[in-house]
């Protein structure tokens, strides 16, 4: 007998047994076609109405209001770094930068006009969220990086500012309501809370595709994609499946209303062991700023000798994907949408037994 694993990768991660089921079987046998999902046109009527249907649950369980286009896209959210830009950006935009994610869009937004860093947390390695920051009036777009998927901050509520927001959502997005409406752009890799990688999400609002007047290439231009209904070219067919059941499982669980409310229980979980546990501390001091996706956490000052201890025996009792990311070290424990509170209840008793040992 296989032991029990508790996945906790940070992406590609976990994903509800719903999803793998139906897209193994899809694998096999799509909407009884008798071919594999992999094996249809995408312009087939059983690949459109797969495409169509979870561009509608995108904008059902997002609340997205009118105005806004719901795209599949390919190229992860890196490609979506310089997209933001190339299609939003006329002369200004402003960055918050919250970790590495963050400093790769700014680089990349550099390359189409005047980027202004309103504030960076990196003089404390990113471990916090800045708060006191001016965004300029006249920058087309403040982009936010919601959920710091390596340093384990999470910007829970849309900052107060008098431009629109571009937010990347990649490792937070269905986990918790948003307020679409401020945004003109939201992106995502799929491979978090969605589906495998290879499908990309983007939300934009069509008014804000008028900006800019650049010429734009072709395959990195919205309006093409939006004219073509996520067509234009062949679409990641079997990761928008999955993408469609992931988002039905969603539904079922009462959508992101539903999620936010099991999500801040596992997080809880975690968090108070990790501020009770003598041998960790949370790599984020401010409980306010602590993600409830990626929860980061070291060998507390006294015990850092005991690390990969730690790691050999909670890997030992089925603990996947704990260890931290290089840039922080330590431990990560990704919560994502499909993580059973079971799991965080298992790792935070593999935490105590761990204790009592030492
Ligand atoms: N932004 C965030 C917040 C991420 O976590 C990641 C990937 N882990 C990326 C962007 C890059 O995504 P991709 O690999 O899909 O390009």
């Amino acid at each position: 007998l296989r032991m029990k694993k508790h996945n906790f990768y940070a992406g590609p991660s976990i994903l509800p047994e719903f999803t793998k089921k139906m897209t193994a079987e899809a694998a096999l046998n799509f909407a009884e076609t008798g071919l594999s999902v992999m094996e249809v046109s995408h312009r087939s009527k059983e690949f459109v109405a797969v495409m169509e249907e979870a561009q509608n649950l995108v904008r059902e369980l997002l609340h997205v209001p009118e105005g806004y286009s719901v795209l599949f896209l390919q190229g992860g959210a890196s490609l979506q770094f310089l997209m933001v830009p190339y299609n939003l950006m006329n002369k200004k935009s402003a960055y918050l930068n919250t970790g590495s994610w963050s400093s790769k869009a700014i680089k990349e937004a550099k390359f189409f006009g005047d980027v202004v860093e309103v504030a960076s947390s990196k003089d404390a390695n990113f471990n916090y969220l800045p708060k006191d920051y001016t965004v300029p009036e006249d920058a087309d777009y403040f982009h936010i990086t919601t959920n710091n998927t390596i340093y384990g901050t999470e910007i829970l509520k849309e900052p107060d500012v008098n431009v629109p927001l571009a937010g990347d959502m990649s490792s937070d997005i269905f986990s918790r309501p948003i307020d679409v409406a401020k945004y003109d752009v939201i992106y995502a890799g799929a491979q978090k809370n969605l589906g495998p990688s290879g499908a990309t999400l983007v939300i934009v609002k069509d008014e804000a595709l008028q900006r800019v007047d650049r010429p734009i290439p072709t395959m990195l231009n919205y309006k093409t994609h939006i004219d073509k209904g996520s067509m234009f070219n062949t679409p990641a067919t079997l990761p928008v499946f999955a993408c469609l059941q992931t988002l039905q499982w969603l539904k079922e669980k009462g959508g992101v209303e539903g999620m936010e409310k099991i999500n801040i229980e596992k997080a809880g979980l975690l968090y108070d062991e990790l501020d009770r546990n003598k041998l960790f501390v949370p790599t984020v001091p401010n409980p306010e700023d602590r993600s409830r996706m990626n929860v980061t956490f070291v060998m507390a000052p006294d015990y850092t000798e005991l690390e990969k201890d730690f790691l050999d025996f909670a890997t030992q009792k089925g603990m996947v994907g704990i260890k931290g990311h290089r840039s922080v070290g330590g431990f990560r424990a990704s919560l994502y949408n499909a993580m059973p509170y079971e799991s965080v209840k298992a790792l935070v008793e593999v935490m105590q037994d761990f204790e009592k040992n030492k």
